[in-house]
């Protein structure tokens, strides 16, 4: 029998990771396996209740031979600019008096991706032949060797790297320098010997990337947070601040990384970059928001939902990027093959109503990192990511100028064909009348765009 590759965004539960050919065995062994085989032996206990981030945050390093930088987070107390229906904060789960999870608050999020979803719409329509796993031979996406800025002073605009999936390398002209979503494993899984493999190689190691100043996590899932990845980045930029969603902040800290501030959507925290030279100093400033998206999260059986996904803005001397991370934006029903469902029939569906609020309140962003991929099949993976007409939707609603696609071309978590959510893509600007090159676009692996 041959069933798809576990969709990894729930990497660790039964439902949604079922290695090839045995399907039944994950939730049988894996909460065993987990802390034996667990790559980097990450911490696998639950977090019981979120904490407090901590306040101030600092932290130094040398970054070259003369050159030095100090880093310092500051959380900005309250929440200045939110919508009105997310000041109750309608997306905890609350158990005597104390955040102990999250949900998706709204509507369009239709339905969540268990076991009897991926039963009836991938194990079952794999077994009849109506879901093919995708052909991942070469050639799909092309890599290169990543090129970087000789230093801080070298640019006026924003330049932004894919280094494959969700992650990108972001030089802003302010000189600040930002890591979204770093993983450079092969698997994204919790084991190293099965899982989701890379079928394009990573472009580049960690130890390649020359200054990281800050390091943005969207949420738990293995193709978005790699414990042995991020150790990666403390060593070899200890001076490296971590952002992540509510709850996660106990999971870095248990890994030895002290240089964490975690956020709830709608909480902002400045990031001052304090750069030395010899005699001279300059602080670099940015500002960086926790925002939301339509997702769930899990690294083991145990923890579904109870550390927040997220998306993010990051803005430093007037340039801005909002990186998506992985979202979905509409859930949609099962529908016969072919049957379009932005249709006028389905037109009812609810839409996701954050990012129109990310982009009234927070927008508008030079830059919008956004999910394209992992989508297919609609009816079990619309609530939790976005196809590309979703993508283009999402692009509107939150204001941004430009956009590159992420969450592709790396690991085949869903049925689609590797190459589709390019293609695809270009039909959904055509579609809103936007133009299907210069506005959002894709680009090789490794390679850097200019904003
Ligand atoms: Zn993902």
């Amino acid at each position: 029998m041959s069933v798809p590759l576990p969709p990894s965004d729930a990497p660790a539960t039964a439902p949604t990771n079922p290695p090839v050919d045995s399907p039944a065995k994950v939730s049988i062994d894996a909460p065993a396996k987990l802390s034996v085989d667990a790559p980097s032996k990450e911490p696998v206990d639950t977090p019981a209740t979120v904490t407090d981030a901590a306040a101030q945050v600092t932290s130094s390093t040398t970054t070259a031979a003369s050159i030095s930088s100090t880093t310092a987070v500051s959380k900005i107390p309250g929440r200045s600019t939110i919508p009105d229906d997310a000041t109750s904060n309608p997306h905890h789960l609350i158990k005597r008096g104390e955040v102990v999870g999250f949900k998706n608050p709204y509507p369009s999020w239709s339905h969540s991706v268990g076991f009897g979803t991926i039963l009836r719409r991938v194990v079952w329509p794999t077994i009849t032949g109506e879901v093919k796993q995708p052909d991942t031979t070469p050639p799909t996406v092309p890599v290169v060797k990543p090129e970087w800025l000789p230093d801080r002073e070298s640019s006026d605009k924003i330049r932004a790297t894919w280094l494959g999936h969700a992650c990108y390398y972001v030089e802003y002209p302010s000189g600040l320098r930002i890591l979204f979503d770093p993983v450079f494993e092969d698997r994204c899984s919790p084991f190293t010997f099965m899982g989701p493999k890379r079928y394009t190689p990573r472009p580049c190691d960690i130890k390649d990337i020359p200054i990281v100043d800050a390091v943005v996590i969207s949420h738990s899932h293995y193709d978005h947070l790699s414990h042995s990845s991020i150790l990666e980045v403390q060593k070899y930029h200890p001076e490296a601040q971590f952002f992540v969603g509510l709850g996660l902040e106990t999971w870095f800290r248990k890994s030895g990384l002290n240089h964490v501030t975690e956020l709830d959507w709608w909480e902002d925290a400045d990031l001052t970059v304090t750069v030395k030279d010899g005699d001279k100093q300059r602080d670099i400033s940015a500002r960086i928001s926790c925002l939301p998206c339509q997702h769930t999260s899990a690294r083991t059986l145990w923890d579904k939902d109870t550390t927040l996904w997220c998306s993010w803005a990051v803005r430093s001397a007037e340039k801005s990027v909002w990186f998506g991370g992985d979202t979905g934006y509409r859930g949609v029903p099962y529908l016969p093959p072919g049957v379009d469902d932005y249709g006028d029939e389905l037109e009812h569906l609810p839409r996701c109503p954050q990012f129109k609020q990310i982009g009234d309140l927070r927008g508008p962003f030079d830059l919008g990192l956004i999910p394209i991929g992992a989508y297919s099949p609609r009816a079990a993976f619309s609530p939790m990511h976005a196809n590309p007409f979703d993508s283009v939707e999402i692009f509107k609603d939150t204001q941004c100028k430009r956009a590159m696609g992420i969450h592709w071309g790396t690991w085949a978590l869903t049925s689609e064909e590797v190459m589709e959510p390019p293609r695809v893509l270009k039909e959904a600007l055509r579609r809103k009348g936007i133009a299907e090159e210069g506005v959002f676009d894709v680009c090789k692996i490794g390679e850097s765009r200019e904003f």
